[in-house]
């Protein structure tokens, strides 16, 4: 039927209208957690009925380690201690390095409880957590890493380059400069969707972190896992990939994903160049990157790609406009 009533929408359009739904259908689903899931909140009940509104015991049953709720982060091992935290369109990391924990960034700035589930997950609680060390300062991934410090006693280590941002001081660091970028794509759902989730989990009002210890790239990370920097400037001014040698596997953050969030495209490939604060140096970033040796990228936003960085970069460079799509 599709071409006879041109005024319809179309099949690939109705697919688009449908991930919308699904979308605002999620947004309501986040908005209950974060009203019923709230430790100090009084226990809601009807004004006429005095009842207990039904959903507030399904959030907070939800929030017992012994019966997580499925819509909360889920942490998977991806490495020998190493656990992927799909923390809605965004992941972040956990690595276990004897009694000890290091987070790989910090979600977006309302991600402190789903840290609380995924280490309950893990058999850790917030004790453990010694380190947070972040790819770049962007809010989905700098997140609640504030929040870590504080109520961990982390410590929250930035490459040196990346420091003012993750101060909220350097000249883009805030999430309004990302605006102008991003409007030309919201006609798309996925791309309205996207900012919608962000919006909800805190992007627009991120906290950022009041101390910091720097690092470079010439020495470990003193930190669980003692990470290895490798610069991919571009994304941020400050990017950097982190290797952790003893398993071959580097956490790309930004300067690679394996999803678009704007198109939710899978597979190898750069973020768009709407998110990218200078989208040429990005490009030559990937240069960095392809030369790290592991066995496994895991992306700031998408599945792990199980492959060398190397392979992982030569797609990106495949699938790459150059910046032409807008
Ligand atoms: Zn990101």
């Amino acid at each position: 039927m599709e071409g006879l009533r041109p005024d319809l929408p179309s099949m690939a359009e109705h697919g688009e209208i449908r991930t919308l739904h699904a979308e605002v259908f999620e947004l309501r689903r986040a908005n209950e957690i974060l009203k019923f899931a709230e430790p100090h909140r009084e226990r809601p009940a009807c004004k006429r009925c005095r009842r207990v509104r039904p959903g507030y015991e399904r959030a907070r049953a939800g929030t017992h380690p012994s019966e997580p709720d499925p819509l909360m982060a889920l942490a998977t091992e991806v490495a020998p201690g190493v656990h992927r935290v799909a923390d809605g369109l965004v992941n972040w990391y956990l690595i276990v390095d004897g009694g000890e924990v290091a987070m790989v960034d910090a979600g977006w700035p309302r991600s402190w409880s789903q840290v609380e589930a995924a280490l309950t997950e893990i058999g850790r609680s917030p004790a453990d957590v010694r380190s947070v060390v972040l790819t770049h300062a962007h809010p989905d991934h700098l997140g609640a890493a504030e929040a870590v410090r504080e109520r961990c006693g982390a410590t929250v280590h930035v490459y040196r380059d990346e420091v003012d941002r993750a101060h909220g001081k350097a000249k883009g660091s805030s999430p309004f400069t990302l605006v102008p970028g991003l409007a030309p794509h919201l006609w798309r759902p996925s791309a309205f969707g996207f900012v919608m989730h962000a919006t909800v989990r805190g992007f627009m009002m991120p906290t950022w972190v009041t101390e910091v210890e720097s690092f470079g790239s010439d020495a470990p990370i003193d930190a669980p896992g003692r990470l290895r920097a490798v610069p991919t400037p571009g994304h941020t001014e400050g990017h950097v990939a982190l290797v952790l040698e003893e398993h071959g596997v580097v956490f790309s953050g930004d300067s690679i994903a394996t999803l678009d969030v704007l198109t939710r495209e899978r597979g190898a490939r750069l973020l768009p160049d709407a998110l990218n604060g200078d989208p040429a140096q990005t490009r030559e970033s990937l240069t960095a990157l392809g030369a790290i040796d592991a066995g496994l990228v895991l992306p700031g936003h998408g599945e792990p790609f199980e492959g060398t960085p190397a392979s992982a970069v030569e797609r990106a460079r495949d699938v790459d406009d150059g910046g032409e799509r807008a």
